[in-house]
């Protein structure tokens, strides 16, 4: 296909980073490889409003793949970063930011009793698995086909977001003894988790879901499933973790735990809890969370775990992301999902619009999607055309079929607005693309 626009200094920096970082990027969706053309180098964010090197804007529907819950450069969060910065950047000690941001988390998940800090998400769902297999002394692990929970080693089999994006289903580089205790499943099918924890729920140390699956797109659990996984891993001594790392106080204060109420053993969170800095976390039990070193055997660490200047940015973050923000959220998001959905009816492209709380996404298929399969049956070219149509005209949407659109208390109705106007044409580049 051809591109409306060209993106002449982003090629330019694209084409330097390319000769020196591989494929250009140091996180592979980054690079357009699933759309096509120049990935867009940006200069600023601010509100819903993020700036390229070109100078040209675009109401941002990434929002960092979520951290964003406020918008860019909100100022409550830069002033926060700007007092800590002048305090020193990581002292390698106990400090108050990490007490206050454990608290902050503890008060919003009620059976989250004690938390880690850690500085991703992969790293907090490595650790979680790790201290399972510690806590459980089991070795197996469940986790769902499309999932995505990070760059673990168990954990790349059958994952989610960019690794679909990219075709490589198993990556090379994993052993098959750090994959081959992970069994994996489809999502929503009762019958296969029952028949895995019959055949093997004696040695499953831990089950490992994304509490609303969003890296295959948005894949709600159906009715019951959540409560089948807590009654199984119960009923078999394994460990529940439900990897909150994209919905965690984002689907409102408690995250998807505080929509289904299924209480898990332990948690994993990330992305918000950051406030666009580098942190991340892992909780729930005291009795599990006890084991980790040093009150524990589990060993785990990070030198700059807790890091002040994430703490702050964090803390700041929670504190602003009140009740109203996630009612504003969750109108933008019902406002932007209608009217994308009503656009491409209006030009007969089949699709479907799937929603958890605030976060949606929509796939270019007739049929309802409830696991991955299903999910890699979409026509991933009509979201091309159909993204490249939005980013022509203002939008910048994720650069892939199987991600979540995320949203702000910054996208305001002027945001809603620009989207709304960009619409039409996407629409129409969608239609006459004939799928595939
Ligand atoms: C983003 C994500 C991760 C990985 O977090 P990183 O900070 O990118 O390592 C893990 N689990 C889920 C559900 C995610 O969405």
């Amino acid at each position: 296909m051809t591109f409306p626009y060209a993106a002449p200094t982003s090629q330019e920096w694209f084409d330097r980073a390319s000769a020196i970082i591989p494929g250009g990027v140091n996180s592979p969706v980054r690079a357009f490889r699933a759309v096509g053309g120049t990935p867009r180098f940006m200069v600023s964010g601010t509100g819903a409003i993020l700036t390229d090197v070109d100078g040209r804007e675009y109401v941002d529907l990434v929002c960092s793949w979520g951290p964003l819950i406020l918008g860019h450069a909100h100022p409550a969060v830069v002033e926060a970063l700007q007092q800590a910065a002048t305090k020193g950047t990581s002292y390698g000690t106990p400090s108050v930011g990490e007490v206050e941001l454990a608290e902050e988390i503890v008060a919003r998940v009620g059976p989250v009793e004690q938390v880690r800090l850690v500085n991703s998400g992969t790293e907090a769902t490595m650790s979680a698995i790790r201290l399972a297999r510690g806590f459980t002394g089991r070795a197996k692990v469940v986790k769902f086909a499309g999932c995505y929970h990070g760059h673990v080693d168990a954990l790349l089999a059958s994952a989610g977001s960019g690794v679909v994006t990219f075709g490589l289903p198993d990556t090379p580089g994993v052993t098959g003894a750090s994959a081959g205790e992970t069994i994996v499943l489809p999502y929503n099918d009762a019958v296969a988790v029952r028949a895995a924890f019959a055949a093997h729920g004696s040695e499953i140390a831990c089950l490992i879901t994304e509490a609303v699956p969003a890296n295959m797109g948005v894949v709600p659990p159906a009715p019951g499933f959540s409560a089948l996984l807590r009654e199984l891993c119960t009923e078999y001594g394994a460990l529940l973790i439900s990897d909150e790392v994209m919905t965690g106080f984002r689907i409102g204060r408690a995250g998807w735990f505080g929509v289904e109420g299924v209480i898990p053993d332990l948690f994993t969170f990330g992305k918000v809890m950051g406030g666009g800095l580098p942190a991340a976390a892992f909780g729930g039990r005291r009795d599990i969370m006890g084991h980790l070193a040093p009150a524990g055997p589990v060993y785990q660490a990070g030198t700059l775990s807790g890091n002040p200047l994430a703490c702050a940015a964090g803390l700041a973050t929670l504190r602003h992301a009140t009740d109203e923000v996630y009612a504003h959220v969750d109108a933008a998001a019902a406002a932007i999902g209608k009217l994308a959905s009503d656009a491409l009816s209006a030009e007969g492209v089949e699709h479907r619009l799937q929603s958890a709380g605030n976060l949606f996404s929509i796939f270019f298929t007739a049929d309802e999607v409830t696991d991955f399969a299903a999910a890699q049956r979409q026509h991933t070219g009509r979201y091309r055309a159909f993204f490249h149509a939005m980013l022509a005209h203002g939008v910048y949407l994720p650069p892939s079929a199987y991600e979540a659109w995320f949203l702000s208390a910054a996208h305001d109705e002027d945001a809603i607005d620009r989207i709304a106007a960009a619409l039409p044409a996407a629409a129409r580049a969608a239609a006459e693309e004939d799928g595939a």
